[in-house]
């Protein structure tokens, strides 16, 4: 593996990458690596000639408040991690070197990206675009592989490719879970043990709604409801929102059909945690 902290360098390298044909798959990520960005980085290996991994901590997508400074960062355990799994190029770049003095354009990730996540956390989803609109830029990817787990990250990337004629293809990978059902989060770190417990409460929710749709229920109100019985009778758990919502607008319905999404963010202490299933889609 290869490792690249300059963009004048990564391009040099991948040049040559493209210039013999090979395709170029990208895998974003915010380093801390764990088996949930592993499985991107599995797919990403079975569908391109050259995986490349980005590991950035993109101080754009944080609020002033929000947990930048300790957000967990292990690159010695990242770089071993990339390599053990087949990642060609790890691309590892500083915020100056990605955001100059004065930079200040920015993508703006309109409606879409002012709901759900977005209204808690406003300006996130234009740094997310920014920076994701930088790497393909940058890296030029012939595909890139997201995860389900931030599914509001992916529709967002999907309308840019496509409103902004990005030339990438996405994969989308779905959600890994712990064995218990936690869907995994560099985030999880901060939980203590009795509020990691607590957390189950999400996946365990998601898998009862999951359930009852598959029985025959397909009221969207009857199944939220379900939802947030189960939620808030775990009392370590603060609910932010519970939304059975269509996957192009995230606008709510009324009837849940296949491929609606059933999404909950919710504190478990200081930690904002989000997990979703898509119905009718295999889930943990
Ligand atoms: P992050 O480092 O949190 O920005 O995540 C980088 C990529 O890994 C994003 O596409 C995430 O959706 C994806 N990812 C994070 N957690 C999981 C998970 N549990 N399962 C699958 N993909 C994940």
């Amino acid at each position: 593996m290869e490792e690249f902290s300059t963009i004048a360098s990564l391009r040099a390298r991948l040049a040559k990458e493209r210039a013999t044909g090979r395709t170029i798959g990208l895998v974003a990520t915010m380093g801390s690596l764990h088996a949930g960005h592993l499985s991107l980085v599995d797919a990403a290996r079975q569908s391109s000639d050259c995986v490349i991994l980005s590991a950035f901590v993109n101080p754009l997508q944080f609020g002033p408040h929000e947990d930048f400074a300790r957000y967990p960062r292990d690159p010695v355990r990242d770089r071993d991690l990339a390599a053990a799994r087949g990642v060609d190029v790890l691309f590892t770049p500083s915020a100056a070197e990605m955001y100059g003095a004065g930079s200040d354009v920015r993508v703006v990730a309109g409606e879409v990206g002012s709901r759900l996540e977005g209204a808690v956390r406003p300006g996130h989803f234009d740094g997310v675009l920014t920076v994701v609109a930088k790497l393909f830029n940058i890296i030029a990817p012939d595909i890139a592989f997201f995860g389900q787990k931030d599914i509001q990250q992916v529709i967002l990337v999907r309308r840019m490719i496509r409103e902004l004629d990005f030339a990438v293809r996405l994969t989308v990978v779905p959600i890994q879970r712990e064995p218990d059902g936690l869907a995994l989060s560099s985030r999880n770190t901060y939980l203590s043990p009795t509020e990691r417990a607590s957390a189950l409460a999400l996946s365990r929710a998601l898998r009862a709604v999951a359930a009852e749709w598959r029985d025959g229920e397909t009221d969207a109100g009857v199944l939220r409801a379900r939802m947030e019985e189960i939620l808030h009778a775990e009392p370590g758990v603060v609910v932010d929102y519970v939304v059975i919502v269509e996957p192009e607008r995230l606008a709510p319905v009324t009837r849940a059909v296949a491929g609606i999404i059933v999404a909950v963010a919710a504190l478990v202490g200081r930690t904002r945690l989000i997990d979703n299933v898509i119905l009718g889609e295999a889930y943990a």
